[in-house]
């Protein structure tokens, strides 16, 4: 495993966007607004009233600007080489197209990479920390990204869980995310690339986006949708909706909504087969139980035996994982184009939950793919990072309003004093 703070990170391995972003980063989140997460309203809607685009550019401005910033990773206006010079400058000057910035990267000895990101602080609250994570295999490659920054719901078995709520994650930090990981992992086409959008798939690093990080997706519905309309348009990064999948813990009403409206692919976590052990592991069951959760599955936009929804099950010694509850487990979803992926328990810093024991996943397994559903269940990757499902969390906290009043006037009264100092000098 390799530990490295973003000082320390090897700027040469990565190109010129890499190098940038860690230079600037840091300056232009907080002194510029960031032009990603715009969609193209309200891209739109600036160039028009503060660019004064003349109306019959705007298409076109727009797609330049996506092209630059989406298909190619520019991380400099100037570099934009078909607006005019005017318009780069005048870019430059009001926005950024910064990521936000990196704490740590950490490498795992399995190559899985996982970056503890720090986003610019709302409301005097101290600045928040996320975790996004890659994991390389042989096909693919898979960016898990975060919603939020904590989670208001907590599943007893999740580390997330642990954490409250901070903040929801604005559009521009949920596909800033892909961005920088694209940045770290040189995953942009060069500048001489003869390609207008972006890399073809075969040949990208990142291939497949889970939102499987820290947070409720469906909890931060419209920031979340629009990162992902930025990630599957055409002229925006690119990625096929079938290669993007949302991860709910159930927010039944959300569902249908989700696949109107965005139409990713889908996971539930389902994690039980009866309500009454459900409530307790998944604590939203309460409100949303098995069965309704389960018609609002059958009725997802576009299912298919070659679109199905994932169920994901986590693995809890002697909790869940008996033979019995792998035959409920087929049972419960007859008739529901599946997949069934059973994620071993990944233990984290102060649970009591174990992971089940591998010969029962084994039986497990064998009693689901007697059922027809191949491969089930998924290698836990960078365990020794923390950065399996459901390890991670950061340290943000969201402050009292009475801390962080009392941490404002202790800043004012240390300027206080400074200026005071500076007078007598
Ligand atoms: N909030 C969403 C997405 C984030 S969690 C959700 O709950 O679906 C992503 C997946 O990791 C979920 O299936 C979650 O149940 C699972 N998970 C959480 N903690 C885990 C742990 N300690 N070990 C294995 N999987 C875990
Ligand atoms: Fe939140 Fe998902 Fe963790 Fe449950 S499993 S606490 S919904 S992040």
């Amino acid at each position: 495993m390799t530990t490295t703070t973003a000082e320390e990170i090897d700027l040469a391995d990565n190109g010129p966007a890499a190098r940038d972003v860690l230079k600037t980063g840091r300056k232009d989140m907080t002194s510029h607004t960031s032009i990603l997460g715009l969609d193209r309203d309200q891209l739109k809607n600036i160039l028009r009233e503060e660019l004064k685009v003349p109306e019959k550019q705007l298409r076109m401005r727009i797609s330049q600007i996506w092209r630059w910033t989406y298909a190619f990773g520019a991380l400099n206006f100037e570099d934009m080489s078909d607006l005019s010079k005017d318009m780069r400058n005048e870019l430059a000057r009001r926005f950024s197209t910064a990521r936000p910035e990196i704490v740590t990267e950490q490498i795992s000895e399995d190559g899985t990479r996982k970056w503890l990101l720090r986003l610019p602080s709302i409301d005097g609250e101290p600045a928040p920390e996320i975790e996004t994570v890659y994991i390389p295999e042989a096909d693919r490659g898979t960016l898990c990204i975060s919603s939020q920054v904590g989670c208001t719901l907590n599943c007893t078995f999740c580390h997330t869980g642990t954490q409250k709520l901070v903040r929801n994650l604005t559009p521009g930090e949920i596909v800033g995310q892909i961005m920088l990981a694209r940045d770290r992992l040189g995953d942009w086409p060069g500048a001489d690339a003869e390609i207008t959008s972006g890399l073809p798939s075969s040949e990208r690093k990142i291939t497949n986006i889970v939102l499987m990080g820290m947070g409720e997706p469906l909890y931060n519905f419209d920031n979340v949708k629009t990162a992902m309309s930025l990630a599957c348009d055409g002229d925006g990064l690119s990625y096929s909706k079938r290669r993007v999948t949302l991860s709910t813990s159930g927010v039944v009403p959300e569902i249908a909504r989700w696949g109107e409206e965005a139409g990713t692919m889908l996971a539930i976590s389902l994690h039980a087969v009866n309500d009454k052990l459900r409530d307790i592991l998944v604590p939203i069951n309460k409100k949303y139980p098995i069965k309704e959760l389960l018609d609002a599955c059958r009725d997802y936009p576009g299912l298919s035996n070659a679109k199905r929804i994932t169920f994901e099950y986590v693995m809890l010694k002697g909790v869940n994982d008996s033979a019995h509850d792998a035959k409920a487990l087929v049972r419960l979803l007859a008739g529901i184009p599946a997949k069934i992926n059973l994620i071993p328990f990944n233990p984290w810093p102060g649970t009591p939950l174990e992971c089940s024991d591998w010969e029962t996943i084994e039986k497990f397994a064998e009693i689901v793919n007697k059922a027809g559903y191949a491969s089930p269940v998924r290698t836990p990757r960078g365990r020794d990072i923390m950065a399996a499902c459901g390890q991670l969390k950061s340290m943000s906290e969201r402050e009292r309003a009475s801390t962080r009043r009392e941490r404002q006037k202790q800043t004012e009264a240390a300027e206080n004093t400074e200026n005071t100092e500076n007078k007598v000098d």
